[in-house]
């Protein structure tokens, strides 16, 4: 490709491509930010500017930019077999492989793997599942799949109206019919004054409120992310899984946990579903899987939904990209090197708990209502008044504010409305954790 400089690029840019999740408009008065290269935990932009990606991207290069072991991987199976499809009766050996190997890492029952080509794909596959689960045991009345409000579950149809943003309800007709949602468990934003355990258990209990209202022979599942991650890093009270998962239980409805950002190590654990002690029947992953080098994706399914599947005759479900060998080899060598570095257990003993202590520091800011986080994930409350807690109005734009005051400090983190949420690579270290807090707080101050 030729070289370009930044203004060809935003040119380009500017007159032929259309973003995911951007104001085109604004974006196009502005000029789009140009990020040209990665190594480690640091971008650069086209002004060379060294910038630390509190993002990994979009919640995904754990490993950090530049790792030569998953480069090596992606360019020897690109020459020994770039592409090959696992349908009618076939497969290969990186999917073979990858699908024994994420068998061996996933908790419980998780035996059986459905790749997919993202996180999206894998909650829609799942849709397909579950029902195709129940109308083999003779339940097709068993359609109906609850979710929360102010979830992300991807954005393609299913995924859209399984999340529960309402912006993207808003546009297109959403949600699908049969998916409906209960309230979170964001103790912050929607149980302040309230006992956090007694909230935990109070927005779990409006699961088994909605199975009855709706009749638990038309419920097939229930969908959650263990953290809520593009909601805003909601870490539930303690009380909130157990309760889902009794529930669950209880009317026989199929546990779907969506681990697509907190998998691979971001809580401290390969999946969240350890930390949380759920037993979910099936699991989604993607992001964390190759660390962001290659589109991946993957459901696990446990034992009675794979017995179920597997007796049902053909699924007719697929994507051309399901299990691509060069994706699968790319997975498989992100695991290897997570488990020669010890990466989860570093994050889960040594740099989580550093991070979340010196995050946690930022709580003594005037503008900072609440911090939080889990392993390697961390959210803070911006508020207008630290005694009451109150809000900015939402025309403030205090986040937004705050979010470009980062990028100017030379560091990315994101704004959900106003609360301020970071996922750094897991291979960050000590030293860049305390220049990540330090540029926060800087731009913390330029926001007051
Ligand atoms: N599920 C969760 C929990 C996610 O955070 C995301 C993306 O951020 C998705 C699903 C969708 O994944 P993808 O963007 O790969 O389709």
């Amino acid at each position: 490709m030729p070289e370009l400089n930044k203004g060809a690029v935003q040119r380009l840019d500017a007159a032929h491509h259309l973003h995911p999740f951007t104001d085109s408009r604004a974006l196009r008065q502005k000029g789009a930010r140009v990020i040209e290269r990665g190594e480690g935990v640091y971008l650069w932009d086209a002004a060379g500017r060294r910038i630390l990606d509190g993002m990994a991207g979009l919640w995904c290069v754990n490993l950090g930019y530049g790792r030569q072991e998953l480069i090596e991987a992606a360019h020897a199976q690109l020459q020994q077999l770039p592409y090959y499809n696992l349908f009618f009766q076939t497969t290969h050996p990186p999917a073979a492989t990858l699908a024994a190997t994420l068998a061996g890492l996933l908790p419980g029952e998780l035996q059986q793997l459905f790749f997919t080509g993202s996180g999206s794909e894998c909650n829609d596959t799942v849709v397909r599942m579950v029902r195709h689960f129940w109308a083999q045991q003779g339940r097709p009345e068993r359609r109906v799949i609850i979710s929360r409000h102010n979830a992300y579950h991807g954005s393609t149809l299913a995924g859209a109206s399984l999340g529960g943003m309402a912006p993207m309800h808003a546009q297109g007709g959403l949600p699908l019919p049969d998916m409906v949602h209960i309230d979170q468990p964001y103790h912050f934003g929607e149980g302040q004054g309230t006992d956090p355990d007694e909230f935990g258990l109070a927005r779990a209990r409006q699961l088994e409120q909605k199975i009855l209202e709706l009749g638990p022979e038309r419920v097939a599942a229930f969908i959650g992310e263990p953290v809520q991650g593009a909601g805003g890093v909601i870490i539930p009270p303690a009380s909130y899984w157990p309760e889902i998962q009794r529930i669950c239980r209880k009317y026989d409805i199929l546990l779907v946990v969506d681990e697509v950002i907190c998998g691979f190590g971001r809580t401290g654990h390969w999946f969240a579903s350890e930390y949380y002690g759920l037993q979910p029947d099936l699991l989604c992953m993607a992001k964390g899987i190759t660390s962001g080098y290659i589109p991946l994706g993957a459901v696990a399914v446990g034992a009675r939904v794979a017995e179920g599947l597997i007796d049902g005759g053909e699924f007719f479900h697929g994507f051309t990209w399901s299990g691509h060998p060069v994706a699968c080899a790319v997975a498989q060598a992100c695991i290897e090197v997570m488990k020669q570095e010890h990466i989860v257990e570093r994050v889960h003993d040594d740099i989580g708990p550093y991070l979340q202590r010196r995050w946690a520091s930022l709580g003594d800011h005037p503008l900072v209502g609440e911090t939080r986080g889990l392993g390697l994930l961390a959210a803070l409350e911006l508020v207008a008044d630290k005694t009451t807690l109150a809000r900015f109005p939402e025309a403030a734009g205090a986040g937004l504010v705050c979010r470009e005051h980062c990028f100017e400090q030379g560091l990315v983190m994101r704004a959900v409305g106003d609360t301020m949420i970071i996922s750094p690579p897991l291979v960050i270290s000590r030293e860049q954790v305390d220049e990540l807090v330090d540029k926060a707080r800087r731009a913390l101050d330029l926001t007051l």
